[in-house]
């Protein structure tokens, strides 16, 4: 039983690396298991009680932690000398979040997780790009441009006080209805926010002919 080796992986959800390591089953019954993450945010935990065993894996998915208990003969017997890979799974995604097993098996499974993680922030990322880079930085521009508007200090260049205004990604456009001509405001950052509650009026740059 001692020379049995288990792989164990699973995900950082702070740092998004993968851990795996290697373990005799013989270690494996013979205490508690901890896998620290290099980056020290993150760990699994394999603790054995009395005749139940838990596994605590945090979850690179929802970022929380899940456990698993086994009664102890079980897992000892079963998932650590016969079965090929346990699985344990995110209930919130059902992706899984901590896989140990046979080294091929762990290895095909880990990389399919991280596939599916990377995908999962890769949607996370669009959803966020139907609105703006920076929610509350725009929120802030829009409204200190409503007060600059609000007495008066937005005009363009060609004399008209009348204008739209295009929210886009990351910027607000000022647009003069009689001429056409508009004013690009960046809305990305705090200091984009700052430079425009520095400012008292703003000219869209139209020329008078
Ligand atoms: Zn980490
Ligand atoms: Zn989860
Ligand atoms: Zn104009």
């Amino acid at each position: 039983m001692s020379e049995e080796t288990r792989t164990i992986g699973y995900i950082c959800p702070a740092c998004g690396n993968a851990v795996i390591a290697q373990r005799t089953a013989f270690q494996l019954c013979a205490g508690d298991t901890v896998l620290p993450c290099p980056c020290g945010k993150s760990e699994l935990r394999i603790n054995q009680r009395g005749d139940v065993c838990e596994v605590k894996a945090p979850c690179p998915s929802c970022g929380r932690e899940h456990r698993v208990k086994k009664h102890r003969a079980v897992f000892d017997t079963n998932i650590l000398l016969e079965r090929e890979l346990l699985a344990l799974c995110c209930p919130v995604s059902a992706l899984g979040c901590c896989y140990i097993g046979t080294e091929g098996h762990v290895f095909r499974a880990m990389e399919q997780l991280e596939q599916a993680v990377d995908k999962l922030r890769m949607d996370g990322q669009t959803e966020r790009r139907g609105t703006f880079l920076d929610d509350v930085v725009m929120e802030e521009v829009l409204a200190e441009l409503k007060d600059i508007a609000a007495r008066g200090g937005v005009k363009c260049g060609c004399g008209s006080m009348d204008y739209r205004v295009k929210v886009r990604y990351s910027s607000v456009d000022l647009v003069c209805a009689r001429c056409g001509a508009a004013l690009r405001l960046p809305a990305a950052t705090q200091d984009d926010l700052a430079a425009l509650c520095a400012r008292d009026s703003l000219t869209i740059p139209g020329r008078k002919d």
